[in-house]
């Protein structure tokens, strides 16, 4: 962008940029050229899928970033949490928040597996640890908690409860890509750790996901699941589906890899900008990012408490839509709310979940927003307050 405000091409990209429409993320990409020299030998071997040497690579450089043990690429985020729940054999009822995507609570109903809602820390919007002794019961098999827009649960205390009351836990670890806790990897916690590489998310391959393990046994059940169960040319052991990362959405992984921390630094600088904007601002609250995380700085949430703003969230996201700017109210519904599930669950059996989700929304962040139009969007955050 031109320093110089003489220059004729500035005021065309102030139009474009800064009065123009913002999304709430813009998706990760490589220059053009890049891409097409990593996929290039693609064209030589003609290998497209099935594990090939795209798939390979990435999962090598993406166990070392994470920091883990062992990880397995799938096509999507949602295939590795509805596949680990399969693979881990789950029966009964597993405990989840509802505050979280459709994707984990769909995990659990569709693996035939009840949902048990707990409610939700109001400070970081994970799983409230303190409410999931009450709801374990015999037919409890598992815990599968959120990291919520970055934040990372209570680790200690749900490994705690897991290990006195013998559940699995499966981190939906979506949000939390390259974050690490306690200066460790965050896939490496808890039995299998869910990650997302959706096109929206910090690190995308185009559609993409992972599982991070420790135990072998399961990833041998996880890459039966992922390929049919096929052993070899005549032999199928077991009746799996088909989650297979192919080779063009590895290669997006493997460019996208090499800049996703410069993509993470100019995020932390989106991010400061909104804090010195809107911190102090009576009634707005924006995430708070706790000293243990190296954070990624995924989303910026922002809840809006009514009676000391003067005007709640709907409001401000219909000024925010009326001026082209794409907020989102995420997450709302809460998960338990939804049609599918109409008369199965009661949002008020989690009203911390249920307060935050309408109170909640999440401003427009990614690598290359620019301060001016974060200075737009506060400007006309700060002119809803009554
Ligand atoms: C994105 C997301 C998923 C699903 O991942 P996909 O790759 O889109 O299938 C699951 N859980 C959470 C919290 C997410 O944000």
């Amino acid at each position: 962008m031109p320093m110089n405000s003489n220059d004729k091409n500035y005021s065309n990209l102030v139009d474009k940029y800064v009065t123009g429409k913002i999304l709430v993320t813009r998706s990760s990409m490589p220059a053009y050229e890049e891409y097409c020299e990593e996929i290039k030998d693609i064209w030589d071997t003609r290998w497209l899928t099935n594990m090939g040497p795209k798939h390979k690579k990435l999962q090598e450089e993406l166990t070392k970033y994470l920091g883990v043990e062992k990880i397995d690429l799938l096509t999507n985020g949602h295939m590795a949490l509805e596949l680990t729940m399969q693979a881990l054999g789950l029966t009964g009822e597993v405990i989840t928040t509802p505050f979280t995507f459709a994707s984990t609570t769909h995990a659990i109903v569709r693996n035939g597996l009840t949902p048990v809602f707990c409610d939700i820390d109001p400070e970081n919007f994970t799983i409230d640890t303190a409410k999931i002794e009450a709801l374990i019961t015999d037919k409890t098999s598992a815990i599968v908690p959120v990291h919520v827009y970055g934040n990372i649960c209570n680790i200690e205390e749900i490994q705690r409860l897991a290990d006195k009351y013998g559940l699995k836990v499966i981190y939906d670890a979506a949000h939390t890509f390259g974050e690490t806790y306690k200066g460790k990897g965050v896939g490496s916690f808890g039995d299998v750790s869910c990650f997302s590489f959706h096109a929206t998310k910090v690190f995308n391959t185009i559609e993409g996901g992972a599982v991070c393990f420790k135990d072998q046994s399961f990833g041998d059940k996880m890459y039966d699941l992922k390929n049919f169960g096929i052993h070899g040319p005549e032999i199928v052991e077991s009746v799996g589906a088909n989650a297979k990362m192919n080779e063009f959405s590895a290669a997006m992984g493997i460019c996208n890899l090499r800049h996703v921390d410069a993509e993470i630094e100019k995020r932390r600088k989106v991010t400061e900008r909104y804090h010195e904007r809107l911190d102090g601002v009576e009634g707005v609250r924006l995430n708070k990012v706790s000293p243990d995380v190296k954070p990624n700085y995924a989303y910026l949430p922002a809840i809006f408490d009514e009676e000391k703003f003067g005007c709640g969230r709907d409001e401000v996201f219909r000024v925010l839509s009326e001026h082209n700017i794409g907020a989102r109210k995420y997450f709302y519904p809460l998960t338990n709310s939804f049609d599918c599930f109409a008369g199965r669950f009661d949002p008020n059996d989690t009203p911390v979940a249920l307060k935050i989700s309408r109170s909640v929304l999440t401003l427009p962040l990614y690598a290359d927003l620019m301060t001016e139009q974060v200075d737009r969007i506060c400007d006309l955050i700060i002119s809803c307050k009554k």
